[in-house]
Parts: C-alpha cells; structure tokens; sequence
C-alpha cells in the first residue's frame, strides 16, 4: 500500500503518497506512541466527523500527548485528503505520534508531536460474513484493566494483542477473535463492539474498560428510538449460549451479524439485519 499514487496530508500539507515516511528513530514505533483513528466518508461527508477528531485529541490527552492541531484543523486535514484524491466513499485514517527527536529513551519531551491523515477505498471489513455471520474465535488475552494502560484511547499500544489475536482466529478459520476482559468477562473484539439480542432485548457489556464505539453509540440510539430494550451490564461467558443473535459494530465493521463465537452459534435474525440496514441508511442520509 506504501507504493501508489495519491496524497497524505502530514504536518500541515499534502505531500505524494510515496513521500509520506518517518525516521527510524521515530519515538512512536519504538514505545507505542501513537494515537489514531478510522473513519468512514459516505456520499462525500464523514459520518460523525468531528465526533472522531474529538476523540483523537482526547486519545492524546490520555496518553499525556497534545496534538498540535484543534479540531477544526483536523477537520479540514480530513477533507482535504478526500478531496485531493476524489474520493468521495472512503475510509479515513488519521494517526497522531511522538516523532523522532532529541529524546531517545522512554521520555519524549523534547520530540514533536506529529500527525498524517490518509484515506483509501476499503470495502466490506468481513467481507460477506454480513449475510451469512461472522465466525469468531475466542482470544487467550483479555483486554486489560483501567488501573494497567488507559483503555478509553484509541492508542496503538492496546492494538498488540488485537493483532495476534486476529491471526489465531484467521489460522482457525475466523474473521475475528472474542476478548473477556480482566475479569472474564465479555468484551469486544478486536476492532469492534459487541451485541447480543436475547427475547427481543439486547445485552451489550458495558464499556468500562475499552472503547466505547461510536458506532456502538449510534446503534444504541437508533434501539431506543424503535423502543427496544438495551441492557449495558456485565455479560458472563457462561451466557453466550442463551442468546439468540450477536452482532458487531464498528466504523470499519459497521453492522455485521455473528454467526458462530467459539462452540456457539447465532442466527442472523430479524433484530441484526433490521439495524444493519438503519446504520447503512443513517451513514448515507
Ligand atoms: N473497539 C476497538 C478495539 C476498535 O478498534 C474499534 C474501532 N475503532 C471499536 C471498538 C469501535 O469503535 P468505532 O465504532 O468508534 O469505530
């Protein structure tokens, strides 16, 4: 992907795909960092746009990092890209990072904070699992506790055990893998968040110790607005196999039914497929 044409924004300008690099001593790939995020552009406006450049200058803020741009800067970095490539359905990736500098070691003061914003086209994240259900496999690390690392930023460090995670379940056959959290219970996956309908009511884990999607706001709010019962509780593994339907939600994601976790299995149901296509709807209105 680093060998195309296109440009990235970075550091205030737009510069040739191909050109877009950092040192090797960059501070960010040595100790993680790093902050970002994934967005999609539907029809040519970002859905809920200011929503993620607001998490991603919080995501610094948590990580003791202040991005030198505000929002609105970002914001314009955002459409810049997609204007500068014609693009106009897109996924938007914009990265915030600790770069090379005096500091070597572990402290960073003295290093600027940087930040790129590319976009490129990107289907379907699981590809057709949204008719048929994804598969998951269940992951041997749990997402860890507020007391270890801060859980709420989108930050690259708590993405090391998404990535092996993903490739254990890719080695068994799965599109993605399951996390319990420190205390065993239900989490997320790797890149998404989780909900399951039970009885015409939906069970979702509470996001106390990782990231509360926007995605999965959204999808919480249009379950409200059809008066559907929404549960955020703590959900015990044990309880996987009396739900009837699991879905996950995600910007990349979007809304994508669950058939299998593990030994259990779901249908894609009536519930799932009715809010993947409201999400569809309400990205592209
Ligand atoms: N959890 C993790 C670990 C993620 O990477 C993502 C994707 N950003 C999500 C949840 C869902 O967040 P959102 O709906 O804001 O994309």
């Amino acid at each position: 992907y680093d060998d195309r044409d296109g440009k990235i924004w970075m550091d205030g300008k737009l510069v040739d795909w191909r050109a877009a690099n950092v040192h090797i001593l960059t501070h960010g790939l040595h100790y993680a960092s790093s902050v970002f995020e994934g967005e999609r552009c539907y029809n040519g406006k970002i859905f809920e746009s200011v929503k993620h450049s607001e998490r991603l200058k919080n995501s610094g803020k948590l990580l003791d990092m202040e991005i030198p741009y505000s929002v609105e800067e970002i914001e314009k970095a955002k459409y810049d890209v997609l204007k500068a490539n014609g693009w106009d359905d897109a996924y938007v990736r914009v990265v915030a990072w600790r770069g090379a500098g005096e500091d070597m070691g572990v402290a960073s003061s003295r290093n600027p904070v940087r930040m790129a914003v590319a976009a490129w086209e990107w289907g379907a994240y699981y590809g057709d699992a949204k008719m048929k259900g994804a598969k998951l496999d269940i992951s041997k690390w749990k997402r860890p506790s507020p007391e270890t690392i801060p859980v709420h930023a989108k930050a690259a460090g708590l993405y090391m055990i998404c990535t092996m995670s993903k490739h254990a379940a890719e080695a068994k056959g799965c599109s993605d893998s399951l996390f319990m959290d420190y205390r065993g219970y239900v989490a997320e996956a790797t890149g998404a968040n989780i909900f399951f309908v039970r009885d015409g009511e939906v069970h979702t884990p509470d996001a106390d110790c990782f990231l509360n999607g926007i995605t999965r706001q959204t999808v919480i709010r249009l379950l409200k607005e059809r008066n559907v019962t929404v549960h955020e509780r703590r959900i015990a593994p044990e309880e996987l196999e009396g739900f009837e339907q699991c879905w996950l939600t995600g910007t990349a994601a979007e809304v994508t039914p669950v058939g299998q976790i593990g030994d259990y299995t779901f249908e894609v149901g009536q519930m799932a497929r009715d809010i993947s296509e409201s999400y569809e709807k309400l990205v592209r209105s």
